[in-house]
């Protein structure tokens, strides 16, 4: 059930690249299979770890370059945090994030998208708005179990 989505998202994936004129290369496909295959919202380096010993000549750089194609192809998304490592999620659905302040887990969960921030915030602000970015933090469920209060 899940492998049959992933493979049908991996195949609309490989779909939108080909129209935008991308090149398929072992590398890249590695790299979108691992991110569409996981939930858990990888750095580059997580990423870089996880296929070194399929790919000895790759170097984190050249995974970073790869998914910056991607991003610009619309395939996955850069969550950026400030100066700590940006992760990465091909999961293009609408959905919000909940992040552990303690390990760093990333957690997806759906909520309506939220229209009248945006409507707003481009009233009050004049700005043409795009998108917008929404995350509760707090502790995962393990870290709220092993830390002491
Ligand atoms: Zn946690
Ligand atoms: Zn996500």
């Amino acid at each position: 059930m899940v492998v049959s989505t992933v493979g049908a998202r991996f195949e609309q994936a490989l779909d939108k690249l080909k129209s935008t004129g991308v090149r398929m290369t072992p590398q890249r496909h590695a790299i979108l299979s691992y991110l569409l295959d996981t939930i858990s919202h990888p750095t580059a380096d997580e990423i870089y770890r996880a296929l070194e010993g399929r790919f000895p000549s790759m170097s984190v750089a050249t995974v970073y370059n790869n998914l910056k194609v991607f991003i610009e192809s619309g395939l996955v998304r850069e969550l950026t945090y400030g100066d700590s490592s940006s992760r990465f999620d091909a999961d293009m659905s609408e959905h919000y994030h909940a992040q552990c302040e303690n390990c760093g887990k990333i957690v997806d969960f759906n909520y309506p998208k939220l229209h009248d921030v945006e409507h707003i915030a481009a009233s009050e602000t004049g700005f043409v708005v795009r998108g917008h970015r929404l995350e509760v933090y707090g502790l995962c469920r393990e870290c709220a179990s092993t830390i002491k209060h």
